[in-house]
């Protein structure tokens, strides 16, 4: 019987400068974008909303590609404005922005700095499951942090959001729906 070695491979880095270069442009324009705040969520970024999809780089431009996040919502117009603006004045503008709807966005995408900061702004956090379509409802009242809450109507200032009030501190709020 012939005993083999297991098959070894061995992945190399890459190491050229260019893509050196390449690595730290896109490192580049996502920190950029940590600082452009969704403007009906002044101070929560779009990427820990979830909306950055991909940096690639595509013949002589960068293509940055972001998910359409609620449809309804107004904003979705302005992003694609901001962020190109946010890159132009960081000097960065060799860039398309692109904006759509595959893959399609979900709450899931959320990152938990994005949930706390959506909290600390008085909305509760998405918090169910919308692989299961369960819209789910606030784990706690972003005013007092109670657990007692009720709902009020499944629509608020936005399709995406739910009006909710807190039963322990009485005081109205939205929540982020999932989905
Ligand atoms: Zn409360």
């Amino acid at each position: 019987m012939i005993k083999r070695n297991p098959q070894v491979s061995i992945t190399t880095i890459s190491s050229t400068q260019e893509e050196r270069d390449k690595i730290l442009k896109r490192i580049e324009i996502a920190s950029i974008l940590y600082e452009v705040s969704d403007p009906e969520l002044p101070g929560i970024s779009i990427v820990d909303l979830g909306m950055l999809v991909d940096i690639f780089p595509e013949e002589d431009h960068w293509h940055v590609m972001l998910a359409t996040t609620y449809s309804g919502c107004p904003a979705i117009d302005v992003i694609p404005v901001i962020v190109k603006t946010a890159l132009e004045d960081a000097g960065i503008t060799d860039v398309k922005i692109s904006m759509g709807i595959s893959p399609p966005w979900s709450t899931d995408w959320i990152s938990e700095v994005g949930k706390e900061k959506l909290l600390a702004y008085g909305i509760a956090p998405p918090n169910g499951s919308p692989t299961l379509h369960d819209e789910g409802k606030p784990k706690q009242c972003p005013q007092c942090g109670s657990t007692h809450t009720s709902l009020i109507s499944l629509y608020g200032s936005t399709p995406c959001k739910a009006s909710y009030k807190c039963e322990t501190c009485l005081e109205p709020f939205e929540y982020f729906k999932c989905f």
